[in-house]
């Protein structure tokens, strides 16, 4: 899945990784953890996030693919903002079929992909007001509990890279280098596209149809 900061792929994800019983793999989660440890990969990329920048291609695919070779995604996946660049979608393909994996690797099934997409506007909205867990990384306001995690516990705080000139820094990262990802999956018989621009409830209801459509 991917889209814009702030088209709500976090919250969707969540929800539909329940409800498919698959796990929901957040690149950004994943990063913001190892930030959080300052494990050797969170002291590299601390500064590019904070600064809204992309994390390096090789190195995300590294963390990705290490991800996709643990056994609990053998039934399914759910990638939140992985891919985010031409190069990585090649990459995710070349695994999916097999040829980057560990030699033996068997072909996966075919990606659905889907595009989140919301209006610049609602976008900023959303960015403006939304609060994280600074413990767990949960966004606040799906429970609409602001004072503390209802996950956790932990503390809720805006997200650094939510600051305004951070935001619009994303939004144009965003623009250059992910939205060509329309382009290249736009011809495959599993893209759809789905409006976020809804009630949450609305958008995964949107969301479970339009993959059940695409693997059908
Ligand atoms: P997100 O939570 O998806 O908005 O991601 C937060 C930040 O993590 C992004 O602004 C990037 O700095 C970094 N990041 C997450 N996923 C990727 C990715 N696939 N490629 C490069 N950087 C990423």
């Amino acid at each position: 899945m991917f889209g814009p900061p702030g088209a709500g792929k976090g919250t969707q994800a969540v929800r539909l990784a329940r409800m498919w019983a698959i796990p929901h793999i957040s690149t950004g989660a994943l990063l913001r953890e190892a930030v959080r440890a300052e494990t050797p990969l969170g002291l590299e990329v601390k500064a590019i996030m904070a600064g809204g920048g992309l994390v390096d291609d090789t190195l995300i695919t590294r963390v990705v693919q290490e991800r996709l070779g643990q056994s609990d995604t053998k039934p399914g996946f759910l990638l939140d903002g992985y891919p985010r660049t031409v190069a990585q979608a090649q990459s995710l393909d070349a695994f999916m079929t097999g040829a980057a994996g560990p030699p033996g690797s068997a072909p996966r099934d075919p990606l659905v992909v889907v595009e989140l997409f919301v209006p610049e506007e609602e976008v900023l909205r959303r960015l403006a007001a939304r609060m994280v867990c600074s413990e767990c990384g949960a966004n606040a306001q799906d429970d609409k509990d602001f004072s503390s995690c209802s996950n956790c516990g932990g503390q809720v705080v805006p997200r650094v890279d939510d600051a305004e000139e951070v935001v619009r820094k994303r939004m144009d990262v965003y623009r250059r280098q992910t939205e060509p990802l329309v382009e290249y999956y736009g011809q495959r018989p599993t893209f759809r596209k789905v409006n976020g621009d809804k009630l949450a409830d609305e958008v995964t209801a949107a969301i479970v149809a339009a993959v059940d459509d695409a693997i059908r």
